[in-house]
């Protein structure tokens, strides 16, 4: 039997409250026993994903404290897609996303945000202020970015916490806010490299869009198995691989996922599903969904639906798109990273019809019977975006539904009724 090894000391040493993080920690493993550990028919494969959760704030947090200590490697942490992951591993840094997920340490927050902020922003400073989060207090950088009105305020508080570097996001896209993006993503390049102490090179960072890109291409990969029917795997193992690819290692992911791929494949190939054929089949589209917020996923597929895709930052937006590998300066690689990024349609933008086009393509190629949009509560972005979404969906004859939730139970038996009305009259 393996020896248990004890991570107290690791996270006492991390600065973080030890044991208000055991009642984190006992909660989160709770939840992940009733929304994943009892569906019937995961694919088997998905064992990595039930050891990502386990190793989560222990195991994947040591290797990296480890790194840290042997090859004075450098943690940056982020909360948006925007800011590019092959930046960091081009100046041997380690890239981790910090959004979470939970509500912590209300009390503490309201005496520095208004209450009436975003549940995502609330709890990643909830998550700081009540020194829960390893991967912050691991972060040696924390990239913010100007998008929403929420976070970039959140920031300036945030700030007295973290070392911080703020990227300026566009919020409309033309020839000249391009030009502006691929000034900061030089000055991201810049900032990093400074903190870890590693010039980026032609080498490093071929090397690290390879690798981001490998990711990519093995989420694409599974994703395109969603279209079966019946389909070979659920939304919440789905959401599961892309909140692991913020946190886990790049290349043990990229090999996982393409294993979830294989098995997937195979099954599509047998007529083997998560759910029965003839399940209705939702698309998933809004704000994104950060560890350990899957109130949502679990009631749609436990109202009889099952998810077939996510047009969020933690889903498609993710993966769809990989960067040109045929850049052979750094110039040209940086070039080719920012018209990467640039593409990502967040409703930060205005106007943003890429989104609206991006449902409305995989409501149809993934043969969804509906769509689902949520924003969190106070997300003025995605909460205004709902209505050309709904108007879209109306004109393609798609039913859709809107949702507007926040990260406590409170709303879960009122929502679970809305849905299934829907998951009916689909
Ligand atoms: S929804 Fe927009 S602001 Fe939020 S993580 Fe995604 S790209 Fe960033
Ligand atoms: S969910 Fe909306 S308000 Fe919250 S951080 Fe994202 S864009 Fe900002």
């Amino acid at each position: 039997m393996a020896e248990e090894i004890d991570y107290h000391p690791m996270w006492k040493d991390l600065g973080m409250d030890v044991e208000a993080h055991d009642g984190l920690l006992a909660a989160v493993g709770g939840m992940y026993q009733d929304v994943f550990l009892t569906q019937e028919n995961r694919p088997k494969s998905t064992e990595y994903l039930d050891n990502v959760v386990m190793n989560i704030h222990s195991g994947r947090i040591k290797e990296m404290v480890d790194h840290k200590a042997s090859d004075g490697q450098k943690v940056v942490g982020s909360f948006c897609l925007y800011v590019p992951e092959e930046i960091v591993r081009a100046a041997n840094g380690i890239p981790v996303g910090l959004c979470s997920g939970a509500d912590w340490a209300t009390d503490k927050v309201e005496e520095h945000l208004p209450r009436n902020t975003c549940p995502l922003i609330k709890s990643f400073t909830g998550f700081k202020l009540g020194k829960v989060c390893p991967y912050i207090e691991s972060s040696d950088l924390v990239v913010g970015e100007n998008t929403c009105d929420g976070k970039k305020k959140a920031y300036e508080y945030f700030g007295t916490q973290k070392p911080m570097h703020i990227m300026d996001v566009p919020n409309v896209k033309n020839d000249g806010t391009m030009a502006n993006w691929k000034a900061e993503i030089r000055r991201l390049a810049e900032r990093v490299e400074q903190e870890t102490g590693t010039k980026i090179t032609a080498e490093s960072l071929k090397e690290a869009i390879r690798v981001t890109n490998d990711k990519r291409r093995a989420l694409q990969r599974l994703s395109a198995t969603r279209a079966a029917d019946p389909v070979p795997i659920s939304g919440r193992d789905s959401l599961l691989t892309v909140q692991a690819a913020f946190m886990d290692d790049a290349e043990r992911l990229t090999g996982a996922i393409n294993a979830m791929a294989d098995e997937c494949e195979q099954r599509v190939r047998d007529g083997v599903g998560v759910a029965p054929k003839g399940t209705k089949r939702i698309l998933y589209t809004g704000t994104p969904m950060a560890v350990p917020f899957w109130k949502l996923f679990s009631l749609i597929e436990k109202a009889g639906a099952v998810i077939v895709g996510e047009e969020c930052c933690t889903g498609y937006r993710y993966y769809k798109d990989l960067v040109d590998e045929s850049g052979k300066t750094v110039d040209e690689m940086l070039d080719a990273i920012a018209e990467r990024y640039f593409n990502i349609n967040c409703a930060i933008f205005t106007p943003n019809p890429g989104r609206i086009e991006d449902v409305m393509r995989l409501a149809k190629e993934l043969h969804a019977d509906g769509i689902i949009d949520c924003s969190l509560q106070f997300c003025t972005l995605y909460d205004m975006e709902s209505f050309t979404l709904e108007k879209a969906a109306k004109e393609a004859g798609i039913p859709y539904m809107h949702i507007s939730t926040d990260y406590s139970n409170e709303d879960a038996g009122q929502l679970s009724t809305r849905v299934e009305a829907f998951v009916e009259m689909i």
